[in-house]
């Protein structure tokens, strides 16, 4: 296996690009697949404040590693989930990246700045817990960027997430989360604009960049993954991907070229009137939004405050 730049022996072959790269070219290409997704979606003006979520998993210190080597202004988020042990790693991990580049790293505990963990979290509010997470998720990383003056919340969404994503949501036609399902949302109605530069890259992509510059992060899987169907989806595409490579970035750049705008006009056209939360003032459609409606369930269970039960903090197009 030869390295299709200079002909050295290859380290990584990547079927959909029919290419393999040396240690050297593997770099070049994952740099100029961020600078290309940056640049066609318009994420990132040169000066731009980051903040990158960080989960001390390989996408998200890939991520924040391949910002920093492209000489952003990117500073980290860690949020303290709860989750035992796994939780415990994980900061570690983060930890130790952010000492070893001599970036800064913000630490938000769940349960001591916002009185939950997740795992409580999703009894008290009897949702799952990965539903649990990802709501609790994108409001503590708006807050925090909104608190500290940061212009852009990075995320490690991958190829493969996006697909996975993508799939999951036609299969259910869930009209509103297609009309989302874009690599920057803008800022706007008090929500900070969020990009996921690493949309040209696969999950395999990502593991090989963290093993060949040395980041250590958690290959566990988050114990709270079990019944996560966002996973089955991952094993079924990954099925058809080894049989006819390229699907997935067919499927997911097919979508942004072809049916996102679709969506989006449709999402436009019914999107209901937003008002701002009487708790913590974030755009919800409802009376509170879903994060306080849930905080207030895992916190102070006698004194939910009744509200229509399908809002949720969400951005409209
Ligand atoms: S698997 Fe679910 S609960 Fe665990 S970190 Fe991911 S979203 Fe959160
Ligand atoms: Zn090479
Ligand atoms: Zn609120």
């Amino acid at each position: 296996m030869k390295c299709r730049v200079c002909r050295g022996q290859a380290v990584i072959d990547i079927r959909r690009h029919n290419a393999a790269f040396c240690r050297e070219h593997f770099f070049e290409h994952v740099q100029s697949q961020v600078k290309r997704s940056i640049k066609t979606f318009g994420m990132l003006a040169p000066d731009d404040k980051i903040l990158v979520a960080v989960s001390g998993g390989k996408d998200s210190l890939a991520l924040w590693d391949i910002l920093l080597s492209l000489d952003y202004k990117a500073d980290g988020l860690y949020i303290g989930l709860g989750i035992g042990e796994y939780s415990n790693f994980s900061q570690e991990k983060a930890e130790v990246f952010a000492t070893s580049r001599g970036a800064h790293l913000h630490v938000v505990n769940m349960k001591d700045s916002y009185g939950y963990d997740i795992p409580q979290g999703a009894v008290s509010a009897r949702r799952a817990p990965c539903g649990t997470c990802g709501l609790s998720k994108r409001y503590v990383m708006n807050q925090q960027a909104c608190k500290a003056g940061y212009e852009v919340i990075a995320t490690g969404h991958n190829l493969d997430d996006e697909v996975a994503t993508l799939f999951g949501n036609v299969l259910h036609w869930n009209l509103d989360a297609l009309s989302r399902q874009r690599p920057v949302l803008p800022t706007e109605h008090g929500f900070v604009k969020k990009i996921k530069p690493l949309v040209r890259l696969g999950e395999r992509e990502m593991a090989a960049y963290c093993v060949l510059r040395g980041i250590d992060y958690i290959v566990e899987e988050c114990p709270m993954s079990e019944g996560n169907t966002g996973i089955r989806y991952k094993e079924a595409l990954n099925e058809i991907e080894n049989a006819s490579p390229g699907t997935k970035h067919q499927f997911f750049f097919g979508f942004l070229d072809r049916g996102l705008d679709h969506f989006s006009e449709q999402a436009g056209v019914s999107a209901p009137e937003l008002k701002s939360c009487s708790n913590c003032g974030a755009s919800t459609t409802g009376e509170i939004c879903a994060f306080c409606r849930l905080r207030q369930m895992a916190t102070d269970p006698e004194r939910v405050t009744v509200g229509s039960p399908s809002f949720r903090p969400r951005r409209r197009h």
